[in-house]
């Protein structure tokens, strides 16, 4: 199973209080924010990599199919947060 993300970059342009480095804007330094690509994505930290998190800290706690689903409701919150249009969110029965 795939984490499914819209590239919508709405996670990297509010990670206040993560321990990313941002301006003060909590938008993510290592953001394009022309082309919502991330800079560093192949050495990204683990709190980015959704697999990494799930393996490290959530497996003993739930699946990964429910970790997967938490994480798009989160995503779905900061889409709206970002006021950015409903097509970035990804259908959750998309995981079923
Ligand atoms: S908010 Fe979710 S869908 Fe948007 S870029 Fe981040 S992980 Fe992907
Ligand atoms: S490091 Fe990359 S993936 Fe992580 S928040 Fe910044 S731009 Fe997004």
């Amino acid at each position: 199973m795939e984490f499914l993300c819209s590239k919508c970059s709405a996670c990297c342009r509010n990670i206040i209080d993560l321990g990313l480095p941002h301006n003060g804007d909590g938008i993510c330094l290592n953001l394009n924010k022309k082309t919502n690509e991330c800079l560093i994505y192949e050495t990204r930290p683990d709190i980015c990599k959704v697999d990494r998190m799930f393996e490290k800290h959530f497996k003993s706690k739930m699946t990964k199919k429910e970790f997967f689903i938490k994480n798009t409701e989160a995503c779905h919150q900061l889409i709206d947060r970002e006021k950015l249009d409903n097509s970035y969110k990804i259908d959750i029965k998309e995981y079923n």
